[in-house]
């Protein structure tokens, strides 16, 4: 069961966690240390580097997808974090260059390629790396980098990074003279460049096992689809209502478009899953026209947007477009188990028109203790409910007297979302109940 003082105590582990490792490089390296101390700037300019290339190499961890990795903070958020560290990361790799180069101006010779070529260019090219990695990510959109091509070039540019800088390490060898220093950071290269390949052949080697099959194809709304796949050959997905996957569409599960989506089904229903798509770009405006029968792979599932642990006796879903398909996938299952714990969707989309569901969640309400608020942007004339975006007003008014026990699942547009969260804190619900999926993780 979620409670507040679990939730802590396992975000805090983690928090320690990642800090004991970030910083435990500077202690291994002052184990057995001899040498003279060449000064302050100097030793301070090479912790920065090994803080930053420790950063590095955590990276890959928080990018395995290994869902018990980060379990309480949920994969988006894990996602997210991962974007942070990596610019703290550069500040901490450019910083170790430039307090170096400061404090005493021969280090400058690392990368003069008189001096040493293959050194100059290796070093060079890891402040050309780091800069790139950041500059990609920061500017993606604006400088039209497709996403597959990004995400290839950022494990790459991060992969070539760990390795010169644990070469340069060795090189120097100045704090890392002892074998099993050496080797310690031999071991963490390896552990990244193996979370690498798990992630990137491993993994698509053990979906390719599990196939799955392309059944239906339905326009729920314009430009908003559903797909339904069906298992081919094996026992299908075991997930929680709620939950995502990534999918591969096409023969192979090896290729760079990979798209994470919720599923949308109930995980009661177990020959068929379902997916609720919008258009969007390259890939998901290319939905409507998948052939029935063509092949999907899945990996997963991933997220913890999901109420098998609440205790609540009332979830308020505070949803917006097409956030609403772990919602979909939740109130199905309460439907299959039979559950009459009451809920709220308070759903937020441009019109009656454009919502995706509106017939299936009448239905919904007809079986379910659930009471459907939609909150049309715009509405018809002889519309009498909520118009509007959704207003912490809107959320308030339906609502019960009494939201002690109500736990929140909040998903869809970051500003409805922000304004969901935004009211949520204010009111003062406890962070542990209060569940949030984003959907734009980079
Ligand atoms: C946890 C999660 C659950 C999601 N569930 C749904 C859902 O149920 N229904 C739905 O319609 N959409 C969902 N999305 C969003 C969906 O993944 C993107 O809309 C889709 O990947 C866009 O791909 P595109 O090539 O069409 O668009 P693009 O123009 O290539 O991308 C648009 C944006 O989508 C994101 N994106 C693109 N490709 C990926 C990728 N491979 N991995 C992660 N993010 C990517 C990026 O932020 C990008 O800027 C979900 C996203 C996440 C993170």
């Amino acid at each position: 069961m979620r409670t507040r003082s679990a939730f802590i105590i396992n975000s805090a582990k983690w928090l320690l966690l990642f800090t004991v490792l970030v910083v435990a490089p500077l202690f291994l390296a002052m184990v057995g240390h001899r040498e003279e101390s060449r000064g302050f700037w100097v030793e301070f300019g090479v912790g920065l580097g090994f803080i930053g290339l420790a950063m590095m190499g955590l990276q890959f961890v928080l990018t395995a997808r290994y869902s018990k990795i980060g379990a309480p903070f949920g994969m988006d958020e894990l996602l997210n974090f991962h974007g942070q560290a990596g610019y703290v990361a550069w500040l901490f790799i450019m910083g170790h260059f430039i307090v170096l180069f400061l404090a005493d101006s021969e280090f400058l010779k690392f990368l003069d390629p008189a001096v040493n070529l293959p050194r100059a260019l290796a070093l060079s090219g890891v402040i050309v790396a780091t800069c790139c990695l950041i500059a990609f990510t920061y500017w993606r959109e604006k400088i039209g980098l497709v996403y597959e091509w990004w995400r290839a070039s950022h494990g790459l540019l991060a992969l070539f990074i760990v390795f010169i800088g644990t070469v340069h390490i060795m090189q120097v060898s100045f704090y890392v003279s002892e074998i099993w220093q050496q080797a310690l950071w031999v071991i963490m290269s390896l552990v990244a460049i193996g979370m690498l390949v798990h992630n990137r052949v491993l993994r698509p080697l053990q979906m390719r096992k599990k196939p799955y099959k392309v059944v239906s194809v339905k326009e729920e709304v314009k430009e908003t689809w559903s797909i339904e796949l069906e298992p081919d050959g094996h026992a299908g997905l075991e997930f929680k209502a709620g939950q995502f996957v990534w999918i591969t569409l096409g023969e192979t599960p090896f290729k760079l478009q990979q798209h994470p989506f919720t599923i949308s089904s109930s995980p009661e229903v177990k020959d068929k899953i379902r997916f609720t798509i919008k258009e969007l770009g390259d890939f998901t405006t290319q939905v409507g026209a998948i052939e029935i029968g063509s092949r999907a792979f899945i990996e997963g599932p991933y997220g913890n947007f999901t109420m098998d642990e609440t205790s609540a006796t009332h979830n308020v879903f505070i949803v917006g477009g097409i956030g609403i398909t772990p919602t979909m996938s939740i109130l199905q299952t309460l439907r299959e188990r039979g559950d009459q714990r009451e809920s709220t969707v308070i759903y937020g989309t441009p019109s009656k028109q454009l919502t995706p569901f509106y017939e299936e969640l009448k239905a919904l309400s007809a079986e379910l203790r659930l009471n459907v608020v939609h909150v049309f942007e715009e509405a018809d004339d002889d519309w009498d409910g909520e118009t509007g975006f959704i207003t912490p007003e809107i959320i308030r008014r339906n609502l019960p007297d009494d939201i002690s026990n109500c736990e929140y699942f909040v998903c869809g547009p970051p500003p409805m979302m922000d304004v969901a969260e935004g009211t949520l804190r204010e009111w003062g619900v406890p962070v542990h109940m209060v569940h949030s999926e984003r959907f734009n993780i980079v």
